[in-house]
């Protein structure tokens, strides 16, 4: 790989990282980035350092990294070919929803604007990737969806799956795909146990029971 497109790779892998990071707390330790990036914490300031030279973070010893707008557009422009990419291999290629994460890990950072702009005609423009996760629009703004944990709905209630929480779990991918819980299911909540007890779903007609930690990984949207 050519230094450039290592350069941009490591960038673009950075701001990414700091912009999910940022969604817990901002500004974002180094101390967090090289446990998410699992590299030694002298390399991410390092890094940090270079990135606000080049006006894409702003980095203050002791006190963490905010992205500034340039970085966040960068972010933003990188999470959109990221997904844009999974949708494609998954609907155009038909790659399955658990190993296109994977793929397109690579191949985000090898996309330019035509490319970017086909892919996203091919597809009918579309909102949302394969795992339900909202993908930017060309200006940047990104669809705000109102999911919850399956398991903080009422008992009873009809619910839509929205939104996996992991994507880069592809055992888990296969196994929710399993139970028939991909985006845009509907299903009914019938019982939930008390103390993180599993719960029981009506899915497509079929009786279905999630423990809680997958559960934990389903967003939903009630039915109106
Ligand atoms: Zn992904």
């Amino acid at each position: 790989m050519s230094s450039s497109r290592k350069d941009r790779r490591a960038t673009e892998d950075y701001l990414k990282a700091i912009y999910y990071l940022a969604e817990e707390q901002d500004p974002v330790s180094t101390s967090r980035i090289a446990e998410a990036r699992g590299t030694r914490p002298a390399s991410v300031t390092k890094m940090v350092q270079r990135l606000d030279r080049q006006g894409l973070v702003r980095y203050r010893k002791h006190r963490g990294v905010s992205l500034t707008d340039a970085g966040l557009q960068v972010a933003l422009s990188t999470l959109r070919r990221h997904r844009l990419t999974e949708l494609f291999l998954a609907e155009a290629l038909g790659l399955s929803w658990d190993e296109v994460h994977e793929h397109a890990e690579v191949l985000e950072h090898a996309i330019n604007d035509r490319l970017e702009e086909r892919m996203d005609a091919v597809l009918g423009y579309p909102e949302f990737d394969p795992h339900g996760d909202p993908i930017p629009a060309k200006d940047g703004t990104i669809a705000e969806i109102n999911a919850r944990p399956m398991a903080s709905l009422p008992v009873g209630c009809k619910a839509r799956v929205a939104r996996i929480v992991d994507d880069t779990n592809s055992e888990l991918l296969c196994y929710i795909e399993g139970l028939g819980l991909v985006p845009g299911i509907e299903v009914e909540i019938k019982q939930i146990e008390p103390f993180e007890g599993p719960i029981t779903l009506k899915v497509d007609g079929e009786r279905r029971v999630v423990g809680h930690k997958v559960a934990a990984m389903i967003l939903m949207t009630l039915c109106s």
